[in-house]
Parts: structure tokens; C-alpha cells; sequence
């Protein structure tokens, strides 16, 4: 169950969050737990989840390992401060900063590079939705950003599947929308890294998830756990979400 702040919150407020959030996911053994902050964050919140099981991502990573790339973040000097986790490929920032499959794939295989587990979005928008034609972006999206990768490495991704028009929208993808969308990556994952693999992968649905809803979501099978915007945010409402 990962947590994508977006661009909130200080490192004081990263500080406050963990000292409520850590008491309510202390015994929530059945899950992986990551909260991506921003950049600027990462350091106070690996701190304060320093002897948890609570992880710590980035929201983005660069492609290279240094260099003059003014305003990226490199995977070493992302795993330096402690963090283990990188999303990649956010709508996000797919739609405002220029994000294309091919960077995708490029910044995936850094996080490989430098020992962070990528979290790879995919999703489509709302006219693909309209006009029938998920299941083809959800294909290229699978082909051009993630089947460049090896065996080795696919077997060390999460995805997500995102629609973009349920992020932040309070339209939540039903549970049925969201499990034949991750039908369609799954088998693309089998034609492309064999069956072992993809069952192995990690699905996570991500779009308007919140306490109330993360139930249904999560009693589809083909749904393995969910990345979380706004409702992240606060510690009581993710930690909900986790315990679902
Ligand atoms: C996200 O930012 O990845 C996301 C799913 O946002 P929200 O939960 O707010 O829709």
C-alpha cells in the first residue's frame, strides 16, 4: 500500500505525520508500506520511519546517475537518504513536465541501477476511456515503458494502474473496471516475461482510493494493493487504507 504525497508538505510536517501515522500501521503485518514524499522530505521521513516497516519512495528519479540535469534527483542521491522506493511515470507528470514511455523506461531502469524499486504508472485518460481505447494505450504504455526491460528487472517493478481521469477526482475506478485493467497488463506481462512472472508482478490500482472504498477495491483478486494520492495525506485516513 503505497502513499503519493504529490507536492505537500514540509519536512516538519513530514515529522508530524509519522509520529501519528507509525502507532496506527505498528502491527499491520499483511502489507508492504511506502510513503512517497517529496524530494525535500525524503531524508525526515526515512529518519522517522528508521526501525519500522513503514518504506520510504521518491515521487521521480533522473536517468542518470549525476550530471548537469538542473532540478533532477539522482537514484544514488535518492537511496542516500534512505529511501528505497521511486515513482515513475506519474500522470502527473506524464501531462505537465513532458514524461514519455521512453523516459519511463529510462528512469525505471535507473531505479534498477541504484537499487530502487520502481513503481510504474500507467493509465489512461478520460477520451481513451470514452472512445474504447484503454486497452490499446494500456498496451503501448506496456510495450514502450516496460517491455524494454529484462527479466531480472521486471521481476523487481511494481506497477500501477492510474486512469487518469480518477486521480483526484473522487471517481474511483469500480473494482470490476479496475481488475479487467489489470488483466490487460498482466497478460501482456505473460506474453512478454512468461507466466511466473506475471503472477509474480505487483498490480497496485491507484485513482480517488480512500478508507471507504479500499475494501472492495482490494477483494478483487487481480488487485495486489493500491497507490494512494490525497487520502495519503492524512494519517488516519492512509492508515485506514492500509488496515483495510
Ligand atoms: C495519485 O496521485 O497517484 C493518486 C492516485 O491520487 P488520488 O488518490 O488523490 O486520486
Amino acid at each position: 500500500m503505497a502513499g503519493n504525497w504529490k507536492m505537500y508538505k514540509t519536512p516538519a510536517e513530514t515529522v508530524t505525520f509519522f509520529e501519528k501515522f507509525l502507532p496506527l500501521v505498528a502491527n499491520s503485518e499483511h502489507c508492504e508500506v511506502v510513503i512517497c514524499p517529496p524530494f525535500t522530505d525524503l531524508a525526515a521521513a526515512a529518519s522517522a520511519a528508521k526501525g519500522t516497516r513503514v518504506r520510504i519512495g521518491a515521487q521521480n528519479i533522473a536517468w542518470a546517475k549525476e550530471g548537469a540535469f538542473t532540478g533532477e534527483v539522482s537514484g544514488p542521491m535518492i537511496a542516500g537518504t534512505g529511501a528505497q522506493y521511486a515513482i515513475v511515470g506519474h500522470s502527473e507528470r506524464r501531462q505537465y513536465f513532458g514524461e514519455t514511455d521512453e523516459t519511463v523506461l529510462k528512469r525505471t531502469q535507473a531505479a534498477l541501477e541504484f537499487g530502487l524499486t520502481p513503481i510504474v504508472c500507467v493509465g489512461e485518460r478520460l477520451e481513451e476511456r470514452e472512445s474504447g481505447k484503454t486497452e490499446a494505450l494500456l498496451v503501448s504504455q506496456f510495450q514502450k515503458g516496460i517491455a524494454g526491460l529484462n527479466e531480472q528487472q521486471f521481476a523487481r517493478i511494481v506497477i500501477a494502474y492510474e486512469p487518469v481521469w480518477a486521480i483526484g477526482t473522487g471517481k474511483t475506478a469500480t473494482p470490476e473496471i479496475a481488475a479487467d485493467a489489470h488483466r490487460v497488463i498482466r497478460s501482456q506481462a505473460r506474453e512478454k516475461f512468461g507466466r511466473d512472472a506475471a503472477d509474480s508482478v505487483r498490480i497496485l490500482y491507484g485513482g480517488s482510493v480512500k478508507a471507504d472504498n479500499a475494501k472492495t477495491l482490494m477483494a478483487q483478486p487481480e488487485i495486489d494493493g493500491t497507490l494512494v494520492g490525497g487520502a495519503s495525506l492524512d494519517p488516519v485516513s492512509f492508515a485506514s487504507i492500509v488496515n483495510f
